[in-house]
């Protein structure tokens, strides 16, 4: 197999060739510490605050309300457990939802054993919270609500604003990990009273291991990273500039033309889903119909393990994903397919398609094309889906 298709964009994307230029010249030219006193260092020291005046300007924020960090995991643990140890005079209650990513599940749950009370949110069918549900769990001991902004498995696109406008009413703080969703989609963290955001760079065609939270002015979460005075003494670390400036360099070009790429994924996309749902029997589309990420599908074939389709995929030189990156290799199901009440049986024969800005209608018809000959071919061997044709049902 000579091409590769590579359907996997919400795992991680490939660097685009102009942030790499962009990159270059910190590494090999300008290396020196932003936060040394020379002349050399002002201009690293230079290149960072640009490139955080610049992702401001992205959300409607003010540049000192972005930190950079070292990506969406980073940025989603700093919110949770920042917040919630900041505030725990107020209270020890946070909200959060069922289809989480894990960095924000598993900090979720570190919490708990630490002596915090957390409430997840159920979703509806298409993966959406329920606006009332969450109004009704605010307790006056609530902190922080964490949404998600963008599902990065099934794509559904949550009512952020709706959220936080709840936030707002009943003065809880409002995080949202965005690391599918920056760049990909609106984001303006005053229209949509968001008070932390957490983006990552390499889901939006930049460097992996950075990112940055966006932390609202007057919100102070306690540091998780102790040592220097970087990020205004909230964040220590050597800046990484070559990973800032590429962060900065990719955003710019996403934000740019996301209204173009989006259109013209959700038309590639379109055209797969279309493709699957009619020519494949017994095949469903998760996630939400019209509110969802341009890039994504995802899909369950009854009778079928996401294993060895993937598997089955993989040899005719196509990266998909079953679930997310993180679960793939446990036999467990994806939490968010349970969440969206699918039964275990069906959320085992899931996958993921995420397209990126490059892939062509002809290399979603090759993957269609491949599908249908390799979810017939698991199926002849079967003995369940020998029994179901045979009843008829
Ligand atoms: C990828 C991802 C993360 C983790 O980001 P990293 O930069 O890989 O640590 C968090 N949340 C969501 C929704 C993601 O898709």
């Amino acid at each position: 197999m000579d091409k590769l298709i590579y359907l996997d964009n919400a795992a991680t994307t490939a660097v685009k060739p102009e942030v790499f230029e962009e990159m270059k010249p910190y590494f090999l030219e300008t290396y020196s510490n932003p936060s040394s006193v020379y002349a050399f260092a002002q201009k690293s020291r230079r290149v960072v605050e640009d490139a955080r005046t610049s992702i401001a300007g992205m959300l409607g924020a003010k540049a000192g309300e972005i930190y950079f960090t070292g990506g969406g995991s980073e940025s989603d643990n700093w919110a949770l457990k920042g917040c919630a140890q900041a505030l725990e005079v107020k209270g020890r209650h946070i909200i959060t939802s069922a289809i989480e990513h894990h960095a924000v599940l598993h900090t979720c749950q570190y919490l708990e054993k630490h002596g915090y009370e957390v409430t997840y949110l159920g979703v509806d069918e298409n993966g959406m919270i329920r606006t009332e549900e969450l109004e009704a769990a605010i307790r006056p001991d609530t902190v922080l609500i964490s949404i998600m902004f963008a599902n990065n498995e099934i794509g559904t696109i949550e009512p952020v604003r709706e959220i936080g406008a709840i936030a707002k009413k009943h003065g809880v703080l409002f995080h949202t990990d965005a690391v599918q969703a920056f760049g990909h989609v609106p984001v303006n963290v005053d229209e949509m009273n968001i008070d932390l955001l957490s983006a990552s760079a390499h889901k939006f065609y930049g460097p992996k291991g950075i990112g940055f939270l966006y932390i609202r002015s007057g919100v102070k979460p306690v540091s998780l990273i102790h040592g220097g005075a970087q990020e205004r003494a909230r964040r220590a670390g050597t800046s990484n500039v070559p990973g800032i400036a590429g962060m900065a360099a990719a955003a710019r070009l996403a934000v740019a033309s996301m209204e173009e790429n989006g259109k013209k994924m959700a038309a590639v996309r379109d055209h797969l889903i279309g493709r699957v749902l009619n020519e494949i029997p017994y095949a469903r589309l998760n996630g939400d119909r019209t509110e969802r990420l341009p890039n994504n599908a995802n899909f369950c074939f009854r009778f079928i393990e996401g294993e060895s389709l993937l598997i089955m995929l993989d040899q005719k030189g196509i990266c998909a994903s079953s679930g997310s990156a993180c679960t793939s290799g446990s036999l467990d199901p994806s939490h968010v397919l349970l969440a969206i009440g699918l039964p275990h049986e069906i959320a085992h024969g899931s996958l993921r398609l995420t397209l990126s800005e490059e892939t062509t209608v002809e290399d979603v018809d090759y993957v269609a094309d491949q599908l249908k000959i390799i979810v017939e071919r698991l199926r002849s061997m079967s003995p369940l889906y020998e029994d179901f044709v045979k009843s008829g049902k």
